[in-house]
């Protein structure tokens, strides 16, 4: 049998143990995982692109697992009243190539791009980072909000938007968090003038400049996530000439992130390096580091893994039966045949099977 967490029961789960916890015990799994970054068998994800979106298949596995993730991205969708990004994915036993896990990976994917962006910061910002600049307010923000509040440390947000409505909804949602500090601004050089670290979180599938050279200050960090597939950016390229860049998984990002725009030798760090203390992540404070952020397989990998373990101890989720029953492995149409059986009660419908 399967585990299938659906929607109801993933946000039952992550109340019970609460936002931040949940994102501070992710991250810590998923830099466990990336610490054994030659274990796994990586690939770019698989995309299919149409006029007004993209339909992703993220696939990765170590020694025992497997798992993948169908993820899209539409920004249209917000215009129609639909969801940008939604996700759901598998885990399964290389061993035996079962699946043992099914789950929604919708919200999972904002919580563990959340906490992928603080791991990060964490080891690529000043240390005295406080103050942050959230340029893009749609489903993403309040989960990068948090994580920055809580992981890293951040005290005031200066949010921006296009969407007036989109910036009142993340203050609306925000309210349960008084400690950290909101400023509306009315520009994206508004917010960013200032701030230690710079999330971008836009949604448009163009090349857009949302941040250009002249904004940039010294020692900032920009945590670059919106830009996530070929033909859409948010940084103007000589914001990226200016700064040491680091990626997840290089031949991903050279396809899908902000460094697209660039040569394909130009210089970038994998994350990895820098989370094993091979490569330092910042060389000085007056540096200026990007997290390219376009959201790597191992990232899914880890938040199944944690989720499947929270489901068996929470007992949440139900067992389905994804796999047709083994009493005979080669007896697939008997299992059919017995199953018409009993629906319909009598021997002839087996030849209607
Ligand atoms: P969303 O549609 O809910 O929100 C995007 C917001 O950006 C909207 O409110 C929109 O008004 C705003 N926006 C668009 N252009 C802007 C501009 N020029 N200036 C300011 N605001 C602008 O989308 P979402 O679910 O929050 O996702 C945001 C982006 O993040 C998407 O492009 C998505 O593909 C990407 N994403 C990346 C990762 C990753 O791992 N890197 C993970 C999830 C989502």
């Amino acid at each position: 049998m399967t585990r299938f967490l659906d929607v109801p029961a993933t946000y039952r789960l992550v109340a019970d143990i609460g936002v931040p916890r949940f994102l501070d015990e992710l991250a810590q799994i998923i830099r466990a995982d990336y610490l054994r970054w030659s274990e796994f068998d990586k690939s770019p994800r698989v995309a299919c692109h149409s006029r007004h979106g993209v339909i992703e298949l993220m696939p990765v596995a170590d020694a025992e697992l497997f798992a993948f993730k169908y993820v899209n991205g539409h920004p249209i969708n917000a215009e129609r009243g639909m969801q940008t990004v939604m996700a759901f994915g598998a885990l399964a036993s290389v061993d035996t190539g079962y699946p043992l896990f099914l789950s929604e990976l919708t919200l999972t994917t904002a919580l563990r791009t959340a906490a992928t962006s603080a791991l990060a910061a964490k080891a690529l910002a000043r240390p005295d980072s406080r103050r942050m600049a959230l340029i893009g307010n749609g489903a993403q923000s309040e989960f990068q909000a948090i994580a920055f509040h809580t992981l890293v440390g951040i005290d005031e947000l200066r949010v921006f938007d296009v969407d007036n409505r989109a910036t009142d909804k993340l203050i609306r949602n925000l309210a349960a968090w008084p400690q950290l500090r909101i400023v509306r601004a009315t520009s994206v050089a508004q917010a960013v003038r200032g701030a230690d670290i710079v999330t971008t979180v836009t949604a448009d599938k163009a090349y857009a400049t949302i941040i250009t050279p002249d904004m940039i200050e010294p020692g900032m960090h920009l945590n670059a996530v919106g830009g996530d597939c070929p033909g859409k950016t948010e940084l103007h390229a000589d914001v990226l000439n200016m700064s040491r860049v680091i990626v997840e998984y290089e031949p991903q990002t050279r396809i899908e992130g902000e460094i697209q725009q660039l040569a394909a030798d130009s210089p970038v760090i994998e994350l990895w390096r820098v989370l094993r203390g091979e490569i330092a992540g910042r060389e000085n404070a007056e540096q200026v580091t990007v997290f390219d952020s376009v959201g790597f397989a191992l990232e899914d990998y880890s938040a199944l893994r944690y989720l499947h373990e929270l489901a068996r101890t929470h007992k949440v989720g139900i067992e389905v039966a994804l796999i047709p029953p083994a009493a005979d492995p080669k007896d697939l149409f008997g299992e059919l045949a017995l199953a018409a059986i009993e629906r319909a009660g009598a021997d002839q419908v087996l030849a209607s099977v």
